[in-house]
């Protein structure tokens, strides 16, 4: 049976009152469930006894203009897939519960938050690690499953965890898509009918740019003048960066070495998308005969 916490408090003294041993698992989450999320709770069940899920759409990393009052919310629907999926512990604080009236401390974030999504999203990334740091000592988990689909997030938390010593392992689970390719996303119900039509794009241009690379194009020049080429044959698709980068600091790279990271997003109308894909080698399975 799934526990449901709607405080700070109550969450922290489940948590205590685990017997020692048990392991457990984090997966943050701002709701509007999605199969995606639910594959992070699929991982975490292979890592822990129990798993946590937090459903908190966070004010601190939303700017004024951006979509926090409109971002979709449905807490009991999220409650039913989260129970359906196996999650133990269900953690849905109000706003005040996490954040005091005269709050004072923010987690800042380095120059690898002001690049790619920082710099269309000045703070955002503080207003996360500010969430994370808290939900982590919440939730004391042994293991903490992120997406690979807000690969520079996935960054950030590593960095917050390695500086601030957080005792926590962090699993980074692969982007789910739909079967057109579209990575799933709760803003995807955002999108016109049309929209929706043209937003395959944005992943078949990364996978274009992933099977030239397997091929030995390393250049990022033209991995971007490939990904570029797919986002502009929807004129309702509006690039906003095709990076291509290295891994710690995800500082712009002019060779794809393996593990190089290729991030996209772009304004689909009112709608932003963010996907990505690691360039790495194919993993070829060999059969080999007796
Ligand atoms: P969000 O609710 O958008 O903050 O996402 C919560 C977590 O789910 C984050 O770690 C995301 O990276 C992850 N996530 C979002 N979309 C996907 C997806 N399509 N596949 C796998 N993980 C995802």
């Amino acid at each position: 049976m799934m526990l449901r916490f709607s405080s700070s408090e109550a969450l922290q003294r489940w948590r205590r009152g685990l017997p020692a041993g048990t392991r457990t698992a984090l997966v943050p989450t701002m709701g509007a469930l999605h199969q995606g999320h639910l594959s992070l709770v699929q991982r975490a069940r292979q890592q822990a006894d129990l798993v946590v899920m937090s459903v908190f759409v966070n004010p601190l990393q939303f700017r004024p203009g951006e979509d926090f009052e409109r971002y979709p919310r449905d807490l009991e629907r999220d409650a039913t897939m989260a129970a359906e999926a196996g999650v133990d512990g269900f953690f849905c604080p109000p706003v005040q519960d996490m954040y005091p009236a005269h709050r004072e401390i923010l987690i800042t974030a380095g120059a690898t938050a002001t690049r790619w999504e920082g710099a269309a999203r000045p703070g955002h990334f503080d207003g996360v690690l500010t969430v994370v740091a808290k939900l982590l000592h919440l939730a004391y988990p042994h293991f903490a499953v992120f997406g690979q689909k807000d690969i520079q997030q996935v960054t950030l938390i590593r960095k917050l965890i390695q500086e601030l010593n957080f005792p926590v392992d962090l699993i980074v689970a692969p982007i789910l898509r739909d079967n057109d390719g579209l990575a799933l996303s709760s803003r995807n119900a955002y999108l016109s009918p049309q929209e929706r039509q043209a937003a395959p794009a944005v992943n078949q241009g990364l996978q274009a740019a992933r099977r030239l690379w397997l091929e030995g194009e390393h250049r990022a020049s033209v991995l971007q003048d490939v990904v570029r080429s797919h986002l502009t044959r929807s004129p309702l698709i509006l690039p906003e960066y095709i990076a291509v980068t290295e891994s710690e600091q995800l500082l712009s790279v002019s060779e794809a070495l393996p593990g190089t990271i290729l991030a996209v997003a772009v304004k689909l109308g009112a709608t932003r998308l963010i996907d990505n894909v690691i360039l790495e080698e194919e993993k070829v399975l060999r059969c080999v005969a007796d």
